[in-house]
């Protein structure tokens, strides 16, 4: 159920839409947006009766939701998300192009320091890294855990990168929450529900994966159970599903962009290297990426990739990084969007600081 507020409803009344939504043992979530605020109903095991509802100051229509999800959708909400960070001025669904940036994990502070110096110069306004490392076999390397939180922390004071990183049980969720800007929730996770109930209440936003078999209405359900839990920021990430093709590691569906731009107003970014799994198809699907009107990207990049603890196969060496952001720089053009300029200030200032 959805309570639509008429254009010119003020802040009390809709305070006394949800506040009633509540007295009926409801949890109502008011979602402003740029014509009306619309009120999400969740809680309720079967139909919610319109009637008391109907009749309050302020309210336009009650109307019943029939799709499976109902905050992430834009029948809730038709204007994009955009995700904002306190005390900077990057954003994610904007019209600037969210660029993320780092190895798969984590492995020492001197190859993140590395790492992040090129892509905070190259022009990405985040920083990823892996310090919970969820791998297909128990003998691989696993992620250096806190360690690799505090390092990914002091990449954000050096160099001005937002962090994100990957949460994959509850106490690594927590400490996550606590050192990064954006939790990750991975790709095998992505249908853990207690999980995602649990990056529903965290403080941070969440950049959710989608799973590696997943629809797209499993994809947004699971972006449903976050939302429905009270945080409204997240990310989707598209990043490959499993098909009979062995070409490359994954299929990198593109598709899904357009597909879940007109469904839903939350944004969506595209990982082109566990799309692939290989370095030379991470550039071209990545210029494709930007065309089919992601919002950005998420790229493994690695000073020494023959010598990566993980995915050093997929990622970027600094160089080539630098000539995809050059050539993504112009294909966003062409959409009216933007790509962060390469930050020599940024990097050669910090690190005259020495
Ligand atoms: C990653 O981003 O390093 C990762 C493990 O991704 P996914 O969950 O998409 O496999
Ligand atoms: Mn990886």
């Amino acid at each position: 159920m959805l309570v639509v507020m008429q254009a010119l409803a003020t802040e009390e009344q809709v305070r006394a839409v949800c506040q009633k939504i509540e007295s009926l043992g409801y949890r109502a979530h008011s979602m402003p947006g740029a014509q009306r605020t619309a009120i999400g109903i969740t809680g309720n095991q079967g139909e919610v009766e319109p009637g008391a509802l109907e009749e309050m100051p302020g309210v336009q229509e009650v109307i019943r939701v029939t799709k499976a999800y109902k905050l992430v959708s834009r029948d809730t909400k038709p204007d994009n998300t955009i995700i904002k960070f306190p005390g900077s001025a990057v954003t994610i669904g904007g019209r600037d192009l969210a660029i993320i940036a780092g190895p798969c994990g984590i492995e020492s502070r001197d190859q993140a320091f590395t790492i992040a110096e090129r892509v905070a110069r190259a022009g990405a306004q985040f920083f990823r890294g892996g310090a919970y490392k969820p791998r297909t076999s128990p003998y691989s390397f696993q992620g250096l855990g806190e360690e690799g939180l505090k390092i990914m922390a002091e990449i954000r004071d050096r160099f001005g990168l937002l962090i994100v990183t990957e949460a994959v049980d509850y106490e690594s969720l927590a400490l996550v929450d606590q050192y990064a800007d954006v939790i990750q929730i991975g790709a095998r996770n992505m249908q853990n529900f207690s999980l995602l109930k649990r990056a529903g209440r965290a403080h941070k936003p969440v950049l959710l994966k989608r799973g590696i078999s997943a629809t797209l209405e499993e994809f947004l359900m699971a972006a449903e159970y976050i939302m429905s839990e009270g945080n409204y920021n997240i990310v989707l990430c598209e990043r490959g599903v499993r098909t009979f093709a062995d070409h490359t590691r994954n299929t990198l569906d593109l598709s899904i962009v357009p597909a879940v731009q007109r469904l839903s107003h939350l944004p969506i970014l595209v990982d082109p290297s566990h799309g692939t799994g290989k370095r030379n198809k991470v550039t071209p699907l990545s210029r494709a990426a930007v065309a089919v009107g992601a919002d950005g990207l998420i790229v493994e990049v690695h000073n020494d990739p023959d010598r990566a603890l993980s995915d050093g196969m997929q990622s970027l060496f600094p160089d080539q990084f630098d000539a995809l952001m050059a050539q993504v720089r112009q294909i966003a053009a062409v959409l009216g969007r933007g790509v962060p300029a390469s930050n020599h200030v940024r990097a050669e200032a910090t690190s005259s600081a020495d």
